[in-house]
């Protein structure tokens, strides 16, 4: 698992996050091989002999299985937000969302344990985690 997590500084990031951040990767690759710009997809799939059905199938699978990895009220937050967003994390830039793009006080840099413990928006509800920008 690799390219989904990027923006953390030296503290380790909650696997929950890394794990919401990996299906908001796979979702995005999921839409993008059920519709839309299937004009590229498909010379792709002609070049490299891959079946595009199977290849979705497989995303499911993996997206069913990272879900299992979630806590239930972590969980029960994703399937509100999922449906109705491309984004489900965001991140927190000089305490602004990058979700709603509005402030959230309470997310400064200097908090503790801001890596460890799984926050959200609590205006837009999407899980947020805080970029720092030193
Ligand atoms: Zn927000």
């Amino acid at each position: 698992m690799s390219a989904a997590a990027s923006t953390t500084g030296n503290e380790p990031m909650n696997p929950q996050l890394m794990t919401l951040m990996e299906l908001q990767d796979l979702r995005a690759q999921h839409k993008a091989l059920s519709g839309g710009e299937t004009g590229l997809m498909e010379e792709e799939t002609e070049r490299f002999n891959i079946d595009l059905e199977e290849a979705r199938e497989h995303l499911e699978e993996t997206i069913e299985e990272l879900e299992g990895r979630l806590s239930e009220s972590v969980l029960r937050r994703y399937r509100i937000l999922a449906p109705s967003r491309d984004r489900i994390v965001v991140p927190v830039i000089r305490g602004v969302c990058y979700g709603c793009f509005v402030s959230i006080p309470t997310a400064t840099a200097g908090e503790q344990d801001i890596h460890q413990s799984l926050r959200s928006c609590q205006n837009c509800g999407c899980f947020i985690y805080v970029a720092s920008s030193t």
